[in-house]
């Protein structure tokens, strides 16, 4: 039986009936497990309309109230934290132990907003002038919209939400339409927690919904990741109506080995960040830059980890990687490993052949490796997002550095080596946003900010974290002064501090 997923608000599932609808699979399995509503303007601007209610309240709620709501929200999905997990397993087709990490992740940014009466603290300065005392408050935006991809259905949509509402919005959050339940099921343990109904609403949907919120009025402010060119598109359709837009796109992250490195560490974490997740994390390693001597040895290091790793159902024991969401994104994938092998590059280990352990119509690609590859292949230039990892030789720490600052993307990047000297230059130089030294997917702890440059990043401000509560907030700032027996005058002159 399939289950129907639909919109979720003003604190209750949506009973309208759906002009359109998608599919939802398990990709273990190939089969359709659910059908999701997809939201037309009218469902869009029922969202918006029960969060656009709902703020003056919330926006006068005390801080003790919300960070109160935060607390026990944190409290429910740790408990429940399992069944989430399972949820995005089912519908992603991430190994649960991968599944129950990106919930632990989330559950950093919730903490992280729990603290928000300390984070919303403003500065005062007392006699500015005389016996005038100037401070700074933060605001609240009022309606934003969070828009999500598919690959972290839990944890995405948790780098924004909690921020967002302990700062006093209300939120409308457009979660893929991929894998749609895990946005559901964190609405649900929101209205569990006491937030108010309309603070936090869902809908469901493609590019129509996402249109809808981006051109909607009381909208003031977007939340978006994705990829490169739909992120681009939201970032440019968003501000050009007026709204606050951070876009995070796309990635093809370099790790470079040093010649000094410990190259066991390296291919561990070469595989480990490779192909975690099928590949299919925007802080995944798709290329490994081997700093000659060592690109035999390293090759050889990477490629005999990958012959045992257990592909399989996520929900199997010992399985270590699931499928690729979608038949469609597994057939793309595939095509690039023609693609690699037509361009010459040397395919050191063919996943097409590797076993796997569930259900044949399951979307399965096992874990390839491409030795020599160039800057000019596509199995180089495109962000593939699956488990194909490409390995470029450079003869240089100078022409490393070069590759990797000459990629138009500049998520995240990582070093490994023995020497703190090589690193911290490399710390300095590279013009990356997230930089790992020994370290392959360096995503920031909840009390940091996570980003990108480049076409990785469009907007100025980062994910969650201080970032976060800059985004959504405005500062005002009040001078004030109150009546003492020596005020008095007119005077046309532009204030001055004295
Ligand atoms: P996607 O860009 O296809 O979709 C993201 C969101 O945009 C979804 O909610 C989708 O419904 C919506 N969307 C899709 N097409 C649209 C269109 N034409 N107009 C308006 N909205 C549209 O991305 P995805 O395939 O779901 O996720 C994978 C991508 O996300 C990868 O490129 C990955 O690198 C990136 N990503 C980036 C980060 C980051 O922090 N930088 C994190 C996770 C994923």
């Amino acid at each position: 039986m399939t289950a129907r997923i639909t919109h979720w608000i003003n604190g209750k599932p949506w009973d309208g009936v759906a002009s359109r609808t998608g599919e939802v699979y398990d990709p273990a399995t190939g089969k359709v497990s659910g059908r999701v509503d997809f939201a037309g303007q009218s469902e869009v601007d029922s969202a918006v309309a029960a969060a656009a209610a709902a703020f003056p309240a919330w926006r006068d709620s005390s801080l003790a109230k919300r960070s109160n709501v935060l607390f026990r929200f944190r409290e429910l999905l740790a408990a429940r934290k399992g069944e989430l997990a399972a949820i995005v397993t089912a519908e992603h087709g991430k190994v649960l132990d991968d599944a129950a990490g990106e919930v632990q992740r989330a559950l950093e940014a919730v903490e992280f907003a729990c603290g928000i009466p300390h984070l919303l603290k403003g500065g005062f300065s007392e006699n500015v002038s005389t016996k005038v005392d100037v401070y700074s408050i933060q605001q609240p935006l009022g309606v934003v919209a969070v828009i999500s991809p598919f690959n972290f259905p839990a944890m995405v949509p948790l780098w924004f939400v909690p921020n967002a509402i302990a700062c006093g919005n209300t939120v409308v959050l457009k979660p893929s339409e991929k894998d749609p339940s895990a946005a559901v099921f964190i609405a649900e343990l929101w209205a569990e927690a006491g937030l108010p109904d309309g603070v936090l609403n869902v809908v469901h949907g493609d590019k129509v919904a996402v249109d809808g919120l981006l051109e909607h009025r009381a909208v003031k402010a977007v939340s978006f990741v994705g990829s490169t060119p739909i992120a681009r598109y939201v970032y440019e359709t968003g501000t050009r109506h007026g709204k606050r837009v951070q876009a995070l796109g796309g990635a093809k992250n370099h790790m470079v080995v040093l010649p000094d490195a410990d190259l066991d560490l390296a291919a561990d974490a070469a595989v480990s960040a490779g192909f975690g997740s099928a590949g299919e994390r925007c802080m995944a390693i798709s290329v490994v830059v081997a700093v000659d001597p060592i690109g035999d040895e390293l090759v050889g290091k990477i490629s005999s980890r990958m012959a045992s790793l257990h592909i399989g159902d996520g929900r199997r024991t010992g399985c270590e990687m699931g499928p690729l969401v979608t038949r469609a994104h597994r057939d793309r994938v595939e095509s690039y490993v023609e693609a690699g092998v037509a361009s010459g590059a040397t395919l050191a280990v063919d996943g097409r052949g590797h076993p796997v352990d569930g259900e044949a119509e399951g979307f399965w690609l096992g874990p390839t490796l491409f030795d020599r590859v160039s800057t000019d292949m596509s199995i180089y230039t495109d962000e593939i997002f699956g488990p194909v990892l490409s390995v470029v030789r450079s003869p240089s720490y100078d022409d490393a550095l070069e590759l990797v600052n000459s990629n138009p993307y500049g998520n995240g990047t990582a070093i490994f080596t023995n020497d703190g000297g090589a690193a911290r230059r490399f710390q300095n130089e590279v013009e990356v946003g997230m930089v790992g030294v020994n370290v392959p997917i360096p995503v920031p702890v909840g009390y940091y900010s996570f980003g990108g440059w480049k076409d990785s990043l469009f907007g100025d401000t980062h994910a969650y974290g201080p970032h976060g509560i800059h985004f959504f907030t405005r500062s005002k700032v009040v001078t004030n002064r109150w009546l003492d027996p020596s005020h008095g005058g007119v005077n046309l002159g532009f204030p001055r501090n004295v």
